[in-house]
């Protein structure tokens, strides 16, 4: 849920002034907006960042898991 939403109005090149959901990343305090700002708490580059870090903590769990069985199948 993303914690700070507000709208504004944005360019739009088919209905010239669109009104668009935006909201401040927690993390880099910058203004985004995208698909569905309710949906996310960080901006895409940050979402990014944090998916990374998340996928690097699996794979270490997944290594020491995998290491623990090569070991103990000695
Ligand atoms: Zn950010």
């Amino acid at each position: 849920m993303a914690n700070s939403v507000f709208w504004k109005k944005v360019p739009s090149e088919k209905y010239g002034f669109i009104n668009m959901p935006h909201a401040v990343c927690p993390v880099c305090n910058k203004v985004y907006t995208n698909g569905n700002v309710y949906a996310s708490d960080h901006c895409p580059e940050c979402a990014e960042e944090i998916a990374k870090a998340k996928n690097r903590e699996r794979v270490r769990k997944y290594r020491a898991k995998k290491r623990a069985e090569a070991e103990a199948g000695l």
